[in-house]
């Protein structure tokens, strides 16, 4: 699977038609820390274990001889053989991080803010007030990747619009045209649009979220409230020219 390859050439405005008929996309892929792991059951050392606490699947570094079968047995390409130790690695979901209550780092460095850490409940718990519940089981406006490969991945993706379903639907599964109606809905959407703003808006995992009126906050299991972010960001327009300090603030004022 690739990551950075481009279905074709882009024709002159292309990129501002719908669909295009060449796309390109980044799909910023992490272990997935699977419910039903392809690389703990190909481990003949055993290796590689999932933790009951919090679901993350981690590589026993004293155990692993390198026979480098779960390097094979993940259908997502997400375990790697180390030359220098001997032994296969993985994403560990920064799990001292978890354990702190903190978002793994490459959630709370993305510029983007793209991304959101927690714990999801299972369909039949969903809560509208656990902002992944919201998002996965009840907006169903994130899916998981290759969802056909049968291990129940759990880190989900908010599908690309501009890319054609046929391609998407077999990435994402069938829910894909929902998805992406649901998100570019989204501008209508304050509940929708208030939590889509949280992202990246806190390093601390916020298992309960509320919109109130147009802000929207991040809370702990208690309800006591770790972050709060407005429903639209306010903009400022500078002056290319700054009367006060007789000086421009652009190249081209
Ligand atoms: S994505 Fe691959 S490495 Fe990660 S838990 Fe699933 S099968 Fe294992
Ligand atoms: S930063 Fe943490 S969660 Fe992200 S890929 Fe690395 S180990 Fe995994």
């Amino acid at each position: 699977m690739g990551e950075d390859d481009c279905s074709g050439q882009v024709d002159g405005g292309a990129s501002f038609s719908m669909e295009h008929m060449a796309w390109f996309y980044y799909l910023a892929r992490i272990c997935n820390h699977c419910t039903y792991p392809g690389c703990l059951a190909s481990c003949p050392r055993g290796s590689i274990y999932k933790r009951p606490e919090d679901g993350i699947v981690l590589v026993d570094q004293g155990r692993c001889r390198g026979y480098q079968e779960c390097v094979k047995g993940c259908p997502y390409k997400k375990v790697f053989f180390n030359m220098m130790t001997g032994t296969s690695e993985k994403c560990i979901a920064c799990y001292p991080k978890i354990e702190m209550g903190i978002q793994p780092q490459c959630f709370v460095n993305c510029i983007g803010k793209i991304r959101l850490a927690g714990f999801l409940s299972t369909p039949d718990k969903a809560n509208p007030d656990n902002p992944l519940d919201y998002l996965v089981h009840i907006r169903k406006v994130a899916l998981p990747l290759f969802p056909q490969f049968g291990l129940e991945p759990n880190v989900y993706y908010i599908p690309p619009v501009h890319v054609p379903q046929a391609f998407t639907s077999q990435m994402f599964g069938p829910g894909v045209a929902e998805a992406v109606k649901t998100y570019r809905n989204a501008p209508n959407d304050p509940d929708l649009s208030s939590l889509l703003g949280l992202f990246g808006s806190t390093e601390m995992i916020i298992p309960r979220w509320k919109r109130q009126g147009d802000w929207v906050a991040g809370m702990d299991e208690k309800g006591k409230e770790v972050v709060r972010v407005p429903l639209r960001e306010p903009i400022l327009i500078r002056p290319a020219y700054d009367k006060l300090y007789q000086i421009s603030r652009t190249n081209c004022p």
